[in-house]
């Protein structure tokens, strides 16, 4: 079969060093035409503007959104409205109700809408879901902590409202958990905002999963050194503990094997899957806890942040 043309829009970290590699990697995509307003990709046609592109290559039948939240809902629409299938990078969009309403556009124009969670790919993640599958879960813990200069470096987007702050790398935890547990809802929320930011540097959240067990998280920006993405699920059958961001997993302190770190060749294998299919994947739980812990979470100053 052919492979599907597909455009990247937003060059900037997570286009270069995962998605351009990954399609080029693909047998079922062909890079065809990058949209940056700044960056250009070579060996291929470049544009600077997603209208542009949408009207001057209709051969293109799928877009990639590699562009932060906020500015991503408008090329979403834009590309939706002009029958492309389209995928999002995590999180989705900068809130629940628009993503919402990009779901509702991909069905009324019948294309293909995935909204991707690149830590769901992470490959100790599904053999967890499959090892707590049937078991009592008692106590979850999840400590996100890394250094904002090391995989942020000058992002300004990341401190604006809407952007997320340390929720960015926080939600690849709760996609994680919402992955492998039973449905949980935040509970309580503390949010440490620097005086000169609009999104939290850390937070501390509490949730309660439906059948009954406490889920606590600790996301902080500001850990130098090792960086920690550990998820500790306490069960009837034995402690489980998902470690480097879900790539390796222990039961009881003895190592299981993991596969292969290919998340992004897992997103768009799935991604060619649902073109075949027809089907859209979009999952909000992740997008709803965050929005949840900024409804109710409690805001506490901190020191000023300089990159
Ligand atoms: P980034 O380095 O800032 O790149 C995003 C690119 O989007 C920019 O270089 C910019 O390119 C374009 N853009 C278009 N409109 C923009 C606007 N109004 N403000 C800022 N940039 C705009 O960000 P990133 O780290 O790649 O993150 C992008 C998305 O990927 C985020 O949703 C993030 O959560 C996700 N992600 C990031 C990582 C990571 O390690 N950094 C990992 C996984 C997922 P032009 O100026 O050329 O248009």
């Amino acid at each position: 079969m052919a492979a599907t043309k597909i455009a990247v829009v937003g060059i900037g970290k997570i286009a270069r060093d995962q998605h351009l590699p990954a399609i080029a990697r693909s047998g079922a995509f062909e890079l065809a035409a990058a949209i940056s307003r700044n960056e250009r990709v070579e060996g291929v046609e470049n544009f600077t503007d997603i209208q542009a592109f949408l009207r001057n290559r209709p051969d293109v039948a799928a877009v990639s959104l590699c562009a932060p939240p906020r500015p991503r809902l408008q090329m979403a629409v834009s590309a939706l409205e002009a029958g492309r299938h389209v995928l999002l990078e995590k999180p989705p969009g900068a809130t629940v109700g628009e993503v919402e309403a990009l779901v509702a556009l991909a069905r009324k124009k019948g294309v293909v809408l995935f909204a991707t969670w690149h830590s769901r790919f992470a490959s100790c993640v599904e053999p967890a879901r499959r090892w707590l599958s049937g078991k009592t879960i008692r106590h979850v813990e999840i400590v996100w902590k890394e250094d904002v200069r090391r995989w942020h470096p000058g992002q300004a987007w990341i401190w604006e409202a809407g952007g997320f702050g340390v929720f960015d790398p926080g939600i690849n935890a709760l996609s994680i958990l919402t992955a492998i547990a039973p449905p949980v809802f935040v509970t309580d929320a503390t949010l440490e905002v620097p005086e000169n930011c609009q999104t939290p540097i850390a937070a501390q959240l509490t949730m309660r999963g439906v059948t009954g067990f406490e889920v606590t998280a600790d996301f902080d920006w500001r850990q130098e050194g090792p960086q920690t993405w550990e998820i500790r699920v306490d069960t009837d059958a034995g402690l489980l503990v998902l470690a480097d961001g879900g790539s390796r997993m222990s039961i009881d302190g003895e190592q299981r094997p993991g596969g292969l770190e290919a998340e992004y060749d897992g997103i768009y294998a799935r991604f060619a899957g649902l073109l075949a299919s027809g089907e859209s994947d979009v999952d909000l739980a992740p997008l709803k806890l965050v929005s949840d812990a900024f409804m109710i979470g409690r805001t506490v100053d901190v020191d000023a942040f300089h990159d």
